[in-house]
């Protein structure tokens, strides 16, 4: 009698599918059948996005963007590039138009979308740097303020983190990156730079080392920085503030508020779309058999690091329970980021922990780590950030796991070594 291979569906291609599939492809070795459903048949990694405005060389598309279709048949994994629109949890099925793919296992790795129309004329009257087609947009309004600039022009560039942001990080990448690149140029005397921030403190999730070292890096560059200033609405040049101020600029730079990238219905959301799961093993609130990993589950901060490590943990459950083999593996949030700053690499290794409040989720800093607390800023380090990319295209363009195995094992090894190292 033929036996039943469990049917595992990731839907989403994002770093956080991706490293789902891989991992489960690693664990279960054609024991189940794996299948990727995306909209989408490549993974754009979203991390270089920052690099478009500053960088010729990521002005091509296919550095960022790599095709997977072919890489997940090389591993066993089917790929399907169709938009999923309703999971129907009764009869264990996602669908679409006329579509329909049943599952015993089902991931939603969907990820999160920007809502920058929550704050009238923020679409309008900024730039961005969410997606590629965004940072494209923003390298020509750069390309524009250094001409302005070296046509004698003075400029006022104002940086915002919008309330409802849920990854300041890569804001305060492009702060420095603007600043530097500014000064490469030799124009940068001819602007004023201002960074504003909902947050109460610079890059709030990770706690009073960032803020300090955000603090001293915006001071050393020049750089004015108000925190708690939320935008309330952008007109042509003028910004404005919950707390009655107003911003005039030439420029301005805005991270807008997060939603989800798709709100399904069925499952139980937030109401920005967030699925709501049990922080341990990332299993959908009420779901037996239906996880979340990534930008699109309630975890209050998004990040890459954190989405490889709920799709280490769930991959690893999954296989475990088709195997049947006790089911064990808890996610540790630990974020780990590296902020490029062109002449530094600033390193942070946080560990969070949450504040379970079923529908309202808080992160903090995790009560008595503080010696796995560590930020440091050098040279090295932006060194590091690039090695680590230079993997991460490696090894996520194949379809294989970046933040477990052999080669991941390897880095984490030299990157607790860097930490012993002292900034510079
Ligand atoms: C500029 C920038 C820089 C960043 N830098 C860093 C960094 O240095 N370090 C770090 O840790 N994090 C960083 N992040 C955050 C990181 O990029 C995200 O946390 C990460 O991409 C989340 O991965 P994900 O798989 O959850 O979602 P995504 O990468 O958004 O992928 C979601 C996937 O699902 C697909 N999809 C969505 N809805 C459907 C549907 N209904 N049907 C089918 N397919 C669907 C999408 O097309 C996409 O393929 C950065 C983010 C940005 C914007």
């Amino acid at each position: 009698m033929a036996t039943h291979k469990p049917s595992i569906v990731v839907v989403g291609s994002g770093m956080g599918g991706v490293e789902t599939a891989a991992s489960l492809a690693n664990h279960l070795n054609g024991e189940a059948k794996i299948t990727m459903v995306s909209e989408t048949s490549e993974l754009e990694l979203r991390p270089f996005n920052i690099y478009p405005a500053f960088s010729n060389v990521f002005k091509k598309r296919r550095l960022t963007h790599l095709p997977l279709a072919a890489s997940a048949a090389k591993r066993g994994i089917e790929f399907q590039t169709w938009h999923v629109d309703e999971i129907d949890t009764d009869q264990q099925a996602i669908r679409s138009n006329g579509r329909s793919l049943n599952y015993d296992h089902l991931v939603i790795a969907t990820g999160a979308g920007m809502r920058p129309d929550e704050i009238p004329g923020y679409s309008e009257n900024s730039d961005t740097f969410w997606a590629y087609s965004d940072s494209m947009k923003m390298a020509k309004s750069v390309e524009q303020m250094v001409a302005n600039a070296k046509r004698g022009q003075r400029q006022h560039v104002l940086l915002n983190v919008a309330p409802n942001n849920k990854c300041a990080g890569p804001m305060y990448e492009i702060v420095f990156m603007l600043e530097s690149y500014l000064r490469r140029k030799k124009v940068r005397d001819m602007f004023e730079l201002t960074y504003t921030t909902a947050e109460e403190h610079y890059i709030q999730a990770f706690g009073p080392k960032l803020h300090e070292a955000a603090s001293k890096g915006l001071d050393r560059v020049g750089i004015t920085g108000h925190t708690e200033y939320r935008m309330t609405h952008l007109e042509p040049n003028k910004a404005h503030f919950d707390n009655g101020e107003t911003i005039d600029f030439d420029f301005m730079i805005g991270f807008p508020p997060y939603v989800a990238h798709t709100n399904f219905e069925s499952l139980p959301t937030d109401d920005r779309g967030f699925i709501h799961a049990d922080k341990e093993n990332w299993k959908v609130r009420g779901h037996e058999n239906v996880y979340v990993v990534g930008d699109g589950g309630d975890f209050p901060v998004k990040q890459a690091f954190l989405a490889l490590g709920m799709a280490g943990t769930v991959a690893h459950n999954i296989a475990n329970e088709v195997k049947k083999k006790p089911v064990t593996n808890v996610f540790d949030p630990v974020s780990m980021c590296i902020m490029e700053q062109f002449d530094a690499g600033l390193y942070a290794q946080v560990p969070l922990s949450i504040q379970d409040d079923p529908d309202k989720p808080i992160v903090t800093m995790r009560p008595g780590a503080d010696d796995d607390y560590v930020v440091r800023r050098s040279r090295l380090w932006q060194m590091g950030k690039w090695g680590m990319y230079m993997t991460m295209v490696w090894q996520m363009g194949r379809m294989h796991t970046f933040h477990e195995g052999g080669i991941w094992t390897a880095m984490d090894i030299a990157i607790q070594g860097m930490q012993k190292l002292p900034s510079k």
